[in-house]
């Protein structure tokens, strides 16, 4: 029924708007939202002006607010997850300044506890569980890849020796191919396979963090789950794929400090991020020419963006007065592809 409403969408494209709650020490700030409606309606305003501006008004698919949990916020995503057993290709992405609780969403804290995992963990058990169940009308194999792109080069996250390996992507029969043939593919059999993939990819990711910059905000990170299925009356065979994506961060890089190695990395994410816009753009125009080409991480997801597809942009806010412009910016871009 969830799954019929999501195949209705214009262009197959979601866009969710979380707000992030205060965290343990942040209680006495000021909030910049104002109101927040069933409907998706989300109204913002800088608190810290005297005269109060008119407050900005936006329109998504649906706003999360501040209370909202972990598994709240998977019930409306778990019809996406599912098609991808009926042979779908799906994009989650999470999309916010550093902080904006995009990793909170895709993963949850780590380590992990189950109340609060987040899309990453709920969906590869949900997809093993059903997969489990189905057992005697089909038969599902359930793999995972798990890369970050990093200065439009992509690294494998779930392979230890082979981890500084820049991987091509390829780009020939992307419709049923894989698009980084050369990362590490794990089976998930059960629960602890997911946890512990998910643990050796955390791992991976913080390798390359140093003390004072946390690479992570700066990559892109993309897990990619495989679902092949057989029909075990018709022997058919279908193919589903589901990509979620933990983005890196989308604020402008401070003007003063950006020079050398962090300029190169934030013109980097600039590309990328506004070559993920223009995609995304373009599918919801539905406009007969889509700019794949112009990043890595486009040309990764060229399969699971446009065409049969769906995708799900989940806009990440602090709610923080202090990030009041960087979150308008985060809310326009948004507002652009939805
Ligand atoms: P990002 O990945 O966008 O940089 P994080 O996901 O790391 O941001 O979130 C920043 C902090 O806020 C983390 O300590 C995270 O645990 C916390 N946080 C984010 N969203 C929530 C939420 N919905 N509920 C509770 N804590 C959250
Ligand atoms: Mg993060």
């Amino acid at each position: 029924k969830l799954f019929n409403e999501v195949q209705e969408l214009k262009g197959n494209i979601r866009v969710y708007c979380r707000i992030r709650p205060f965290l343990p020490g942040e209680n006495l700030k000021a909030t910049i939202v104002d109101y927040i409606g069933d409907n998706g309606e989300l109204l913002v305003a800088n608190p810290s002006k005297q005269v109060k501006d008119k407050p900005r008004s936006f329109k998504f698919n649906k706003v999360f607010g501040p209370a909202a949990s972990q598994a709240q916020v998977y019930l409306d995503i778990q019809p996406f997850i599912r098609s991808v057993l009926d042979g779908f290709n799906v994009c989650i992405f999470a999309y916010g300044q550093t902080g904006s609780g995009k990793t909170y969403t895709m993963s949850g804290p780590n380590p992990p506890s189950e109340e609060e995992w987040g899309v990453n963990y709920r969906a590869l058990n949900d997809l093993f569980n059903i997969s489990q169940s189905r057992r005697g009308v089909n038969l599902y194999e359930v793999g995972v890849q798990m890369v970050e792109i990093y200065n439009e080069q992509v690294r494998d996250l779930l392979s230890n020796e082979a981890s500084q390996k820049r991987l091509g992507i390829r780009s020939a029969s992307l419709s049923n191919g894989l698009a980084v043939p050369d990362a590490n593919m794990l089976p998930v059999k059960s629960t602890s396979d997911v946890l512990e993939l998910m643990q050796i990819g955390f791992a991976n990711r913080a390798v390359g963090a140093t003390a004072l910059n946390s690479k992570s905000s700066r990559s892109h990170s993309v897990v990619t789950v495989h679902v092949q299925s057989e029909d075990l009356k018709t022997g058919s065979t279908s193919q589903g794929l589901l990509h979620l994506i933990d983005l890196a961060g989308s604020e402008r890089a401070d003007r003063s400090e950006a020079t050398g190695d962090r300029l190169k990395e934030a013109q980097h994410i600039n590309k990328s991020l506004s070559a993920l816009g223009d995609v995304i753009f373009a599918l919801s125009q539905k406009s007969a020419h889509v700019p794949y080409r112009n990043s890595k991480l486009t040309q990764l997801l060229q399969s699971s963006l446009g065409g049969q597809a769906k995708t799900l942009m989940f806009v990440q806010v602090n709610p923080d007065v202090l990030s009041f412009s960087e979150s308008l910016s985060t809310l326009k871009f948004a507002e652009r592809v939805s």
